[in-house]
This record gives C-alpha cells, structure tokens and sequence, in this order.
C-alpha cells in the first residue's frame, strides 16, 4: 500500500513537473515570437517610412498619374561621353538623343514611384528631415497596431545593423547613413504576453495544487493505514487475554473432574461469566460508538436542566473512580434545549479519559458557563497532558497517543472522534488546550 501510494506520488509529481516545465518552455517561447515579430513589423514600418518620406520629398513625373502610367526617358545613344563633360569647350560636339515612352503597368506604378523617389534623393543626397520622417514613421508604426513614442536619430558610423537593432540603411551617394529608432517595447511585450501568462500560471498554479492537495490525501490514507494497524493491534490484545481465560478455565473444567466438584464448577463458571461479560461489554463499546455514529443526524431535542443532568452523571461516576470532580456553574439551574442522551455520552467519554489518562492524583473539573448567546462545558484535568505532536490528531478516528507497547490503559481512539462528532451534530465547537506534565481542557461550545 505504502509502496504503490508511493510509486503514484513519485508519478504524479513527475507529471507535474513535466507540465510546469512545459509552460515554462512555452512562455519563452512565446515571449521570443513576440519579441522578433515586434522588431520584425517595426524594421518593415521604418523601411515603408523611409520610401514615403522619400516620395514626398521630390516632385514625381506627372505622368505616372494618368490613367495609363508611363516613363519617358530622355535617352543619349552617341556619342558616348560622360554627360557632365558634354558641354565643356573640350567635347562641344553634337550628340544623338531620343526619347522614349515606356508603359508602366498599374500593378508596378508604386514601386516605379518608390524606386525613383529613391534613386533621386539619394543621388541628389538632399539632407535628412528626422523630425518629418518620425511623424510618418509613428502613423506606420500605429498602423501595425505599435502605439508608443518614437524617437529618430541618423549615424554615419557603424553602418551595420545590429540584430537586436530597429534601424535601416539609406544609401546616399556622398556617405551612406543609418536611420536607428529608439522604441521602448516593454509596455508592447506586456500586453502581447499577459494572457499566455496569465493562462500558463493558472495552470502551474493548478497542477502545483492538486499534487498538494494529492499529497495530503495521501498522507491521510497512509496515516488511517497506520491508525487502522494499531486498531486491531489494540482489539486483538483486548480479546486475547479474556480468550486465554476462558480456555484455562475450560480446560480446567474438563481436565479436573470439576464437574462433579460444585463448588469448583461455580467458580470456574463464575469466571467464565465475568469474562464473557468483559468480551460482551468490550464489543458493545465498538457497536455502541459504530451505532451512535449512524444516528448522529436523528434530533431528540428537549429542555434540559444541565444542572442536574451533571450532578447524577458526576454521581454516578465517582462511584466507580476515585478522583474527585469538582463542578463549577453558575446559577441554581441551567436549562437549555438540547440532545440529553448526547450531552451524557460527550461528558461520560471526556470524563472517562480524564481519569484514564489523567493519573490518580489529578483534579478533575467540570465547569458550566451560560452566556446570552450559547454555553460552554469545560472539562478540565491537572495530569500528564497531551504533547503538541500529538493534540492535532487526538480527534482522529483510532488515533490513540503513542505509548509504546505499553497498553495500560484500554482504548480503541474512538472516544474523541466521537464526542466531535456528536459536539458537531448538537451545531457545537470542541476545543482542546493541553500542556504535558500541566493537564488538559476539552471546552465545548454550543449555540442557545
Ligand atoms: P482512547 O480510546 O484511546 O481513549 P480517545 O479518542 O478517547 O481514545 O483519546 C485519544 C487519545 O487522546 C488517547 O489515546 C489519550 O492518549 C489522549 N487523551 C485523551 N484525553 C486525555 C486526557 N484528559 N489527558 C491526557 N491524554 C488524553
């Protein structure tokens, strides 16, 4: 049982590490994807700056606006001299020139228009309007759905861009410049990674949680495991002595002609007797806390006077127990409306523990105080206590405070889980203080 809950806790917690690694993984990864489709849109919307920026620096051919767009181009075909030499008194000489008309395709026209707004700025190498260029860049930006400040600036040296910079390179003729933007991302990078987040911790937060709580639930059982061998440890010692009585003393029978002795006969049976009583009563102490567990919920309530009904069970008690109980309360008589039979049992069984447990030159108390609202019962002893390791568990069922294999005094762990049990059916609260060496108190609570 120990080894299989084991093997099962070893695997759940295996999974569960799994999974959180899993989401970790997947966090960076999509903190990464993130990352590089925010560079990669804001690279594209400087590129896309950049050439409208250009198409609005210069006049274009008007042609390019009609409704079938063309080009025409001013062609020299001879001679072939350098065309800013054409003109010096060193080559005045005719040349031959044509002009020709080419069709562009409607489809081609805005990169026509890009790639000569390009090639005349950069060769006429006009100077850069960063202020201008930032203005278009922060519309492309918010179109691509980056809304955040933008800020420009150009450098000649280094040109080569860096992996993690936003920056592009325009190539004047006179000293190519880089054009690097400063972006502050993180605002972006929250919003686009909030809800994966969030997601991926709820989810770490749920698996770390049910291998907790399978870890509690795992405990528990190997604690009842534990309790439920004690159990029957405890039952078997309580039943085996009677039984070896009672084989003696037949054996005794059979053996020493005691049947014709009747004077023997009536003591042997009368031992017999008395230990079938014992047997009898043991097994109605089990049935009779099973049964009471059974009809926790059946309610039998009338006006009792609390009083007396302590007073008679305190009476009887002490009958058969030498300590003596004090019984403290105020007023001459204390009527409330509750479960007698109940109320009887919860006394009897810390009363009972008291002296059991207590040891024979301990106070025994019993306290009533009535308030407005609800009343409380106080059973309180001066003996040996109950050590802090201890005191969490002492309402367990079959929980019993470890003694060794001593088993002085008789018991099953029954007892307390009982009484909380009826304490709780009756609507009530147990407490329980309790210092070793120092005594105990069990006080109970119960609404009016
Ligand atoms: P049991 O059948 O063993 O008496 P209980 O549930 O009544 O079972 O009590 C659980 C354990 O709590 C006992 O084994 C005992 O060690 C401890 N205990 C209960 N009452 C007292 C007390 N008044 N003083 C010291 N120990 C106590």
């Amino acid at each position: 049982m120990k080894q299989k809950l084991q093997i099962t806790f070893i695997i759940a917690t295996l999974a569960v590490c799994s999974i959180v690694l899993f989401q970790l993984y997947w966090l960076y990864y999509n903190y990464s994807n993130a990352e590089r489709s925010f560079h990669t849109t804001a690279v594209q919307a400087l590129e896309k700056s950049i050439s409208l920026y250009q198409s609005q620096q210069i006049e274009l051919p008007t042609s390019l606006n009609y409704k079938k767009p063309s080009l025409t181009v001013f062609m020299r075909t001879t001679p072939s001299v350098e065309a800013f030499d054409l003109d010096t008194p060193k080559h005045k000489r005719l040349f031959n020139a044509e002009f020709k008309t080419v069709a562009i395709d409607k489809q081609h026209e805005p990169y026509v228009r890009e790639l000569i707004a390009r090639f005349m700025t950069q060769q006429m190498h006009k100077p850069l309007d960063l202020k201008a260029l930032t203005v278009i860049y922060s519309n492309e930006l918010k179109k691509n759905g980056i809304k955040m400040p933008v800020k420009l600036t150009s450098r000649k040296t280094p040109l080569e861009v860096k992996p993690t910079e936003v920056a592009s390179r325009i190539d004047f003729y006179k000293s190519p410049v880089l054009v690097v933007a400063k972006l502050d991302s993180s605002g972006w990078m929250f919003r686009h990674n909030v809800l994966p987040a969030s997601v991926s911790l709820v989810l770490i937060l749920l698996s770390a949680g049910s291998l907790w709580y399978m870890s509690v639930i795992i405990r528990r059982q190997l604690k009842l495991d534990r309790l439920k061998n004690d159990f029957i440890s405890n039952i078997t010692h309580e039943l085996r002595t009677p039984l070896t009585i009672l084989r003696s003393s037949n054996e005794a029978i059979a053996r020493f002609d005691v049947a014709t002795n009747p004077e023997k006969l009536n003591r042997y049976t009368g031992i017999n007797a008395d230990i079938i009583d014992k047997l009898e009563g043991e097994v109605e102490r089990i049935m009779d806390i099973s049964l009471i567990d059974h009809s926790l919920g059946v309610k039998k309530r009338q006006q009792v006077d609390l009083v007396e009904l302590i007073k008679n069970l305190i009476g009887r008690f002490q009958v058969l127990d030498s300590n003596a109980i004090n019984f403290n309360y105020n007023g001459s008589e204390i009527v409330v409306n509750t479960e007698p039979y109940k109320i009887e049992t919860i006394l009897n069984n810390l009363l009972d523990n008291a002296s059991k447990y207590a040891g024979a030159k301990a106070h025994i108390s019993v306290e009533i105080i009535n308030k407005s609202d609800n009343w409380q019962l106080i059973v309180s002893d001066t003996g040996k206590g109950i050590s802090a390791d201890d005191l969490p568990y002492i309402f367990d069922k079959y929980y019993r405070v470890n003694n060794g294999d001593l088993h002085d005094v008789k018991g099953y762990g029954l007892g307390l889980s009982h009484v909380k049990g009826l304490v709780e059916s009756l609507n009530g609260k147990i407490k329980v203080k309790s210092k070793e060496g120092q005594g105990t108190t069990f006080i109970l609570t119960f609404p009016v």
